[in-house]
């Protein structure tokens, strides 16, 4: 550790080898891995060699976000029923956009994960012969889907952390990245380190500025969840998105996010059993009163209604091509219509869905063979909602009361929120991005296709840590970082980023919460599960004017921690313009809706007769997807020079590698590290 002084700044540097930021499932369990691998190849003392680097020990997605039975997607673990990487693969590229070696990657690597966060102490369930229980989620044969609770991921994290403490590798908690340190520049361009500003210490005239080298950055810094006002993500799971895409990191599949229903005073997903259970769905007007069954005009019969409600549990993601012929999805789009009037949507788990007058009361027998066998089958024929969802998953409503809500007592609001994004930066079979030594994982990485297995997302996290681990120690070793040979590159860059951070401040700028405001509501308007091209358009050129005028006119510094809230609405401005322009371009290239958005048309496909575009009086009327886009995938990459900023290509999908070579070869592959070839 260094200390020197940079533009009347106090810095502090700090070395390692690799520097991974963020402290989530990803980050943690390649952490672990990097130790295990150093300690393999003979490094000494690896926790020296390796850094945790993180805004919050306890926020991110992995901490604090979950649902009734957070699912882990892992190969079918049954005794009789075979599964295969191939098949488990087949299931991730299934909807398209997702390139083949990586499916393929997440399937072999998927059991040796597993296993590894069961021996780190997560507890996930088995029967009496050791046999990991897997149920279905949506039809699949293989009962892939396992859980721990609804703190599933709150659980792998917290284990990983315990390991990571045993082996005595620190972690830099409290550290809000600002820059990513760049050395070199076109084929010789690294990531050199990231800068922090350490919240405990900074103050208007001290930023407290720490830069953490490595020889190997790790970006796990989770999905740019602050991006959207509605939105599930929890609090201040901001990402380092507008961050990397200055630094040089390629975007892949942005437009992927993932939207559903979720409880908003406490931010989580109702998924599962909250919704198998066929709780009443009412709404408010915004005061809380004059109740309505807004569903009810929708549909032509209770079953069919308690039906839709039901399929929500496991079809839970808003997606466009189950809306058409009463589909569950249809639930999602009444859910936003009501809100989109103003109005509050609850649900209430003391009553069974109420009809209306011309339809018949809630029978339990009645409903759609699909919901009532699945009751049947789980003895879920109670009297009452929070009866059936108190005999399915009682930690399911603990969850709630430990955030003080009584499910027994009030209704639960929702809304339909963002909740994932499939997308993220791109990256090879070993996690590595398009910026040699940097590898990006977890939630940031963007290996998912348009659509993903519930659960996958989990799944992908751990094993993206292991290759990148594995990568780092076999293909660059252990060493320290050295960048004695770019001191001067490096102050440089770090005298630009105080000067800025002091122009910062000025009475003519932006509040940054407002800023940070107004980039939520435009996403959440623009860029959420219901999109229109001229609609994006409009919203691309309001960002980007947005970003611009931040960097004209600076920010008004109110307090203390002000200066943070600053770069954090800078970065999340550009990530901003960075999603709301490959918005534009797919929607340009006539995707249509895909994945878990809607792409409304005036010639598309009626939504329902009753779901009524206000402009025209007309039924409003959704594009269907175009498949043939589904073999290539979306980049996106930073560019000052054009207007808008990030410029756009389709590269085409990379396939699963089919060679199988006989032991002897590969032995000898292994053991010469031939296999760490790009
Ligand atoms: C409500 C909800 C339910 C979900 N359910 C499931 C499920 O059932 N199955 C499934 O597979 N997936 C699910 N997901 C998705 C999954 O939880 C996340 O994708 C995953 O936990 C992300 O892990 P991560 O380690 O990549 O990032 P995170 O856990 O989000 O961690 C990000 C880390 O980066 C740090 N960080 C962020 N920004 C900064 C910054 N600016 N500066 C410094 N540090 C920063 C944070 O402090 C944190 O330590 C769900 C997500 C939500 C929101």
């Amino acid at each position: 550790m260094e200390t020197r002084e940079i533009a009347n700044q106090q810095v502090t540097f700090h070395c390692y080898n690799t520097v991974i930021v963020g402290s989530g499932a990803a980050g943690m369990n390649c952490a672990v891995h990097l130790y295990e691998f150093m300690e393999r190849k003979g490094a000494a003392n690896p926790q020296e060699r390796i850094a945790v680097v993180t805004a919050g020990l306890g926020l991110g997605a992995s901490r604090m976000s979950g649902s009734d039975k957070q699912t882990y997607y892992k190969i079918g673990t049954s005794p009789d029923v075979p599964d295969s990487a191939e098949e488990f693969a087949k299931s991730l590229t299934a909807a398209g956009c997702c390139h083949g070696d990586s499916a393929l990657v997440e399937a072999i690597g998927s059991l040796r994960e597993f296993y590894h966060l069961v021996q780190a102490g997560v507890p996930f369930p088995t029967d009496s012969t050791g046999t990991f229980i897997g149920y279905k989620t949506d039809h699949d044969p293989f009962e892939r889907a396992t859980s721990a609770g609804p703190k599933t991921s709150r659980f792998m994290s917290e284990c990983l952390q315990r390991q990571l403490e045993r082996c005595g590798v620190r972690i830099h908690d409290e550290q809000e990245i600002a820059h990513l340190l760049t050395v070199g520049s076109g084929l010789s361009k690294r990531i050199a380190g990231v800068v922090t500003i350490d919240k405990k210490s900074v103050d208007k005239s001290n930023y407290a500025i720490n830069v953490f080298l490595g020889a190997n950055i790790v970006l796990a810094a989770g999905g740019p969840g602050e991006l959207y006002k509605t939105s599930v993500y929890p609090n201040g799971q901001l990402g380092i998105h507008g961050l990397a895409f200055k630094a040089g990191l390629i975007g892949a599949n942005l437009t992927e996010s993932q939207f559903g229903l979720a409880s908003t005073k406490f931010r989580w997903n109702v998924s599962g059993t909250y919704m198998q259970a066929i709780p009443r769905l009412f709404s408010t007007d915004a005061d809380g009163k004059n109740k309505e069954e807004f569903l009810t005009d929708f549909f032509p019969s209770m079953s069919r209604m308690a039906t839709d409600i039901f399929l929500k549990g496991y079809q839970w993601p808003f997606d466009p091509q189950r809306i058409e012929n009463l589909q569950s999805s249809l639930i999602d789009i009444l859910v936003f219509n009501e809100t989109q009037k103003g109005r509050r949507v609850f649900m209430d788990f003391l009553h069974n869905p109420i009809g209306s007058d011309s339809m018949e009361e809630f029978d339990i027998d009645a409903l759609e063979p699909e919901a009532a066998d699945y009751l049947k089958k789980a003895g879920a024929r109670q009297d009452t909602p929070i009866e059936r969802l108190a005999h399915m998953n009682t930690p399911a409503i603990e969850i709630y009361k430990e955030n003080g809500i009584d499910l027994y007592s009030e209704p639960l609001e929702i809304a339909v929120c963002a909740q994932h994004n499939n997308g993220g930066f791109a990256v090879d079979k070993w996690w590595q991005s398009n910026i040699p030594r940097t590898f990006v994982i977890g939630e940031m990485a963007g290996t998912h296709g348009v659509k993903r297995p519930g659960g996958s997302a989990l799944n992908a996290g751990q094993t993206g840590g292991l290759r990148a681990a594995e990568y780092i120690v076999n293909a660059y070793g252990c060493e320290m970082a050295d960048y004695s040979g770019k001191q001067s590159e490096i102050d440089r860059q770090l005298s630009g980023l105080v000067t800025g951070l002091k122009r910062y401040d000025s009475k003519a700028g932006l509040v940054p919460e407002d800023a940070i405001e107004s980039v939520q509501s435009r996403m959440t308007a623009s860029g959420g599960h219901i999109r229109e091209l001229n609609d994006a358009r409009r919203a691309l050129k309001e960002a980007v004017k947005l970003y611009k005028d931040m960097q004209r006119h600076g920010f008004k510094l109110e307090h203390a921690g002000s200066i943070v809230q600053a770069i954090q609405a800078e970065h999340l401005a550009l990530t901003s313009v960075a999603y709301l322009k490959a918005i534009v371009e797919l929607l340009g290239q006539g995707s249509g809706s895909r994945g878990s958005h809607l792409v409304l048309s005036e010639d598309g496909i009626e939504i329902h007769p009753d779901v009524i575009d206000k402009a025209t009086g007309k039924p409003l009327k959704f594009k269907p997807e175009n498949q043939s886009l589904r073999s290539t995938v979306l980049q996106v990459e930073y560019d000052e020079s054009p207007p808008d900023l990030f410029r756009c290509r389709n590269v085409e999908l990379r396939p699963a590698p089919t060679d199988r070579k006989a032991f002897e070869p590969a032995w000898q592959d292994y053991r010469e590290g031939k296999i760490y070839s790009r």
